[in-house]
């Protein structure tokens, strides 16, 4: 197959293109049968507070389990979903999930902390979005602090109405997380205006924290600049006791990653979580 390129010379087709193509239309066909069958799951990964290696939250991951593919991850089909808008239907599944777990687990006398929810840009920009997320709650039963929700540089960067949204969600008493904070184009300078509450840093940072002078400025510089604005730090990946040592000598004292837990079904998280007190 070849096709017209600009200036009237011929490309070829990548090949694969078609197969590709077909690929995903396939996979956004499972997609929404999984939706509507309900194949997707949670899992909770510990954030620890690194000085007393306690948990101080847990972040909730989606998991799609394939009856015949199997588990496909996140990184594969979150951006289809967003691409179909299949993840406004799926994130509300998702936030619901969250909450039921949230008051489980209240209700089973654990300390309380919050749960973060991952939520896409594409979710954000639902005109909806912020009664949607209220209804959820209401509906769940779940007062807001014990709900986080985890955006990406980009939702911010954008535009203005974007920001009051995530203000609105912000004035309900949910906290807000830019999630993979360092990668996106956010400017050191005007982050204060951000209305956010806590900056996660980005794993790239912090895997080779060890090695790498760099990282290491990167994350003091991000770390200082969090205490200056008033916000909360917390890094991502976490894979060593070297990392983590690390990174309190730099003034960070939040942290997930592989060292302490990978992301694990509810019932599995339960042991990392301190108890209060049993109420019936
Ligand atoms: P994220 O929100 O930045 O999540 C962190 C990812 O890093 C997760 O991958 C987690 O399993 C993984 N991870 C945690 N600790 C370590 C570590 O020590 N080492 C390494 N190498 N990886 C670690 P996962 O679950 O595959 O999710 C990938 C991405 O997919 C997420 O990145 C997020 O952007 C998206 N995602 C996952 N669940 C949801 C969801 O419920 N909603 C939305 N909108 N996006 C989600
Ligand atoms: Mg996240
Ligand atoms: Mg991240
Ligand atoms: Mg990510």
């Amino acid at each position: 197959v070849v096709k017209e390129h600009g200036g009237g010379s011929l490309m070829m087709y990548e090949p694969g293109t078609a197969q590709k193509t077909l690929e995903r239309i396939l996979l956004e066909n499972e997609l929404r049968k999984s939706v509507q069958k309900g194949h997707f799951t949670l899992e909770y990964q510990p954030k620890m507070n690194l000085e007393l290696g306690e948990l101080s939250g847990v972040e909730a991951l989606v998991r799609w389990n394939h009856p015949d593919l199997g588990r496909i991850p996140p990184d594969t089909f979150i951006p289809l979903a967003e691409e179909t808008k299949i993840i406004v239907p799926l994130g509300e599944w998702i936030l619901r999930q969250a909450c039921k777990q949230a008051w489980q687990w209240r209700k089973q006398g654990f300390k309380p902390f919050r749960i973060a929810v991952n939520m896409s840009t594409v979710q954000l920009e639902e005109p909806d979005i912020v009664s949607t997320i209220k209804r959820v709650l209401h509906e769940e039963d779940v007062t807001p602090e014990f709900i986080e929700i985890e955006l990406t540089e980009s939702s911010f960067a954008d535009r203005e109405e974007m920001r009051h949204t995530i203000q609105a969600i912000r004035e309900i008493g949910i906290t807000v997380a830019i999630d993979d904070f360092g990668t996106g184009y956010s400017t050191f300078s005007y982050i204060k205006e951000l209305p956010a509450d806590t900056l996660k840093i980005d794993m790239s940072f912090i895997q080779d924290i060890d090695v790498n002078e760099q990282s290491r400025a990167i994350v003091k510089a991000i770390v200082t600049l969090a205490d200056t604005a008033g916000l909360r730090v917390i890094a991502e990946g976490i894979e060593t006791e070297e990392q983590a040592k690390l990174l309190l000598t730099l003034g960070c004292k939040e942290g997930q990653g592989y060292f302490y837990s990978k992301p694990v079904p509810a019932d599995e998280c339960e042991y990392m979580i301190p108890k209060t007190v049993e109420y019936e």
